[in-house]
């Protein structure tokens, strides 16, 4: 379990690392384009990764193959002060090709520490349905990235028993519309340290072609420049003001990122009312 940046939790738990995208299988994985742990797996990580067995014997040669550490079951046990937890940053937990036992065995360490608050985080909710209920102090969540995400996704957490069921808004691919308040929502941006080749239009989904491993202080200068020059942050700024008006009226607990483009949310004249970072939870 390590200490994380990621504002809205006191730690990462990696018990499974691993995924093959939303869509993709063991022969075709299809990860997604702005997965950062899929670098990690592919840069840092690799040959720690493919040191170790993973769960399906015939995918040993991708580190980003599913993989389970079970010596970090423990983990949360040894921390006695409270924290949030946010559980398996590195992977999908909920990968259709990940047998459920493995989320079991998660969620009975959860039970054994009630001390902590341990967020779940998948773009395939519809596992969460495997569980029938979740301890209180588990907050089951999914991310959504547009408005297809949301149309699909959301439906199905509404029908998860969970004491609370919240969205990651993260990374923002487009407007998005909602038609029910979440019980929480944290919203996000694209890094920029992602070079962005192409953008189409307001109504459309942000395209990208090719993105880049770009840690150099130089190339992110240049990201930061090719954003702003296709008008990424703007289209970005009117879709995260969109989504925080809609949520503040739906009276949920927002959590902006740190990553959001907060000159362009600050600076920006249409918005009629000024758009203040938030960094609620939810009430318990
Ligand atoms: S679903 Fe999550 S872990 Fe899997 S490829 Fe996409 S971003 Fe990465």
């Amino acid at each position: 379990m390590n200490p994380t940046r990621i504002e809205y939790v006191d730690y990462t738990w990696n018990p499974l690392t691993g995924c093959f995208g939303p869509d993709g299988d063991k022969k075709r994985p299809q990860r997604c384009w702005y997965c950062v742990a899929h670098r990690m797996a592919n840069g840092f990580l690799q040959k720690r990764y493919l040191a170790a067995p993973p769960i399906l014997s015939d995918t040993r040669e991708d580190p980003f193959s599913p993989r389970w550490w079970k010596e970090r079951l423990v983990e949360p046990r040894t921390v006695k002060k409270s924290a949030r937890i946010l559980v398996v940053d590195m992977g999908d937990l909920f990968h259709p090709a990940i047998p459920i036992t493995y989320a079991c065995a998660v969620v009975e360490v959860a039970t054994a520490c009630p001390q902590h608050t341990f967020l779940y985080l998948t773009k395939n909710p519809a596992r969460y349905q495997e569980l029938r209920s979740w301890p209180g102090n588990c907050w089951v969540g999914t991310t959504i990235t547009n408005q297809s995400d949301w149309n699909t996704r959301w439906p199905i957490m509404q029908s998860i028993n969970a004491k609370v069921r919240w969205v990651s808004f993260e990374p923002m691919l487009g407007p998005i519309l909602i038609d029910h308040p979440p019980d929480w929502a944290v919203i996000g941006a694209l890094t920029e340290n992602r070079g962005v080749k192409q953008v189409q239009g307001y109504d459309a989904l942000l395209k990208t072609i090719v993105y880049g491993d770009y840690e150099e202080r130089e190339l992110r200068t240049v990201c930061r420049s090719l954003l702003n020059r296709f008008g990424v942050q703007d289209e970005c700024a009117r879709w995260i003001y969109g989504l925080t008006r809609q949520l503040v009226a739906w009276k949920v607990p927002v959590f902006h990122k740190r990553n959001l483009p907060w000159q362009k949310l600050t600076d920006n004249r249409d918005f009629t009312v000024p758009l203040e970072k938030r960094q609620e939870f939810p009430t318990e």
